[in-house]
């Protein structure tokens, strides 16, 4: 089959479309979804300039979908005074799939020449996670006690990098995923705090004082198609799954979305515009009795929560 624009061959089919592309005409319209997203959302502020640059902190994972949206965001400001990138990664300690993916990252920023940190849980907090999946001391999936770490450092270094913005290379489907996940459990608090933490246009958002911005510009593009432009980009991605991953619960949704989809093409995005529509006047509802307000320095590290002590101190209190 030629591509719909071109008499080049297709490399890809996307049912919900109805588009055939070629290799570059694929590689334009991903690009394209990015840099509107990135309108959309208004990253760049109105009074951002070369005499005030925005410091952009990317969560650099070495997985297709932190280097696709890394390269795409270098390839897009690259020559524009007023962005400086920054990859962040963050090493979990597990053996045999960390390692892998951080030599991605590093050969990634070396190709593209932007500033690269890596950070470990060693380092930051003394513990690595396969201890942790040892001792388990909580009886929690590996992923809960590895996603409030990894929530800490991220906060802390974008803070420390005076960072305008923090982004993360969530997909459409990883999206598609959270907002059914969030409408079957009923939560329209965490509907609420999801679109002013990391979804809506930020000149829409709860200004949060406390917090970075957050942001997904690669939440419009389908897994597989990060996949497909990962590989067509010779990209230095790892992907293998980590030993640990253990969202069960994400995985049944996952599975639902791809038979609903195969059925009914379009289904992840329509799922997800609903969703950022609804998040949006579910903000405005609960904004005023925002959580901020009962927000409180943790008693152990200082860092902001609502309890007296933070989730991450409790969670290193019973590790030890
Ligand atoms: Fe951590 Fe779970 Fe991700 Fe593994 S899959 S790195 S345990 S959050």
């Amino acid at each position: 089959m030629d591509c719909n624009r071109c008499d080049e061959e297709a490399v890809m089919h996307a049912a919900y479309s109805g588009a055939h592309l070629c290799a570059d005409h694929f590689r334009e319209s991903v690009e394209k979804r990015v840099r509107r997203r990135v309108r959309r959302d208004d990253l760049v502020p109105r009074d951002a300039s070369p005499e005030n640059p925005q410091t952009w902190v990317i969560g650099l994972s070495g997985g297709k979908d932190s280097v696709v949206l890394t390269k795409i965001l270098h390839d897009t400001f690259a020559e524009d005074p007023r962005i400086e990138l920054v990859g962040l990664t963050i090493h979990e300690g597990i053996e045999g799939y960390r390692d892998k993916s951080v030599d991605a990252c590093v050969d990634l920023a070396a190709d593209l020449g932007i500033r690269h940190e890596l950070v470990s849980y060693a380092d930051e907090f003394g513990i690595e996670m396969d201890d942790v999946v040892e001792d388990d001391p909580e009886n929690m999936a590996a992923c809960a006690y590895c996603g409030v770490f990894r929530r800490d450092i991220l906060e802390r270094y974008a803070d420390d990098l005076e960072a305008d913005l923090l982004l993360t290379g969530h997909n459409l489907d990883d999206e598609a995923q959270t907002a059914l996940m969030n409408f079957l459990e009923g939560d329209v608090a965490q509907i609420a705090k999801h679109f002013d933490a990391s979804l809506g246009p930020l000149s829409e958002r709860e200004e949060q004082d406390d917090f970075v911005p957050r942001a997904k510009p690669l939440r419009d593009v389908p897994e597989k198609e990060v996949a497909l432009y990962a590989h067509l980009e010779d990209l230095p991605a790892h992907i293998t799954e980590c030993p640990h991953a253990s969202e069960a619960y994400r995985g049944e949704i996952q599975q639902l979305l791809y038979d609903l989809e195969e059925n009914h093409p379009g289904t992840r995005h329509s799922i997800l515009s609903g969703y950022e529509e609804l998040a949006g006047i579910a903000a405005e509802e609960y904004n005023d009795d925002a959580t901020s307000a009962d927000l409180q320095a943790c008693a152990e590290c200082g860092s902001m929560t609502t309890r007296e002590v933070c989730r991450k101190c409790s969670l290193l209190e019973s590790l030890v």
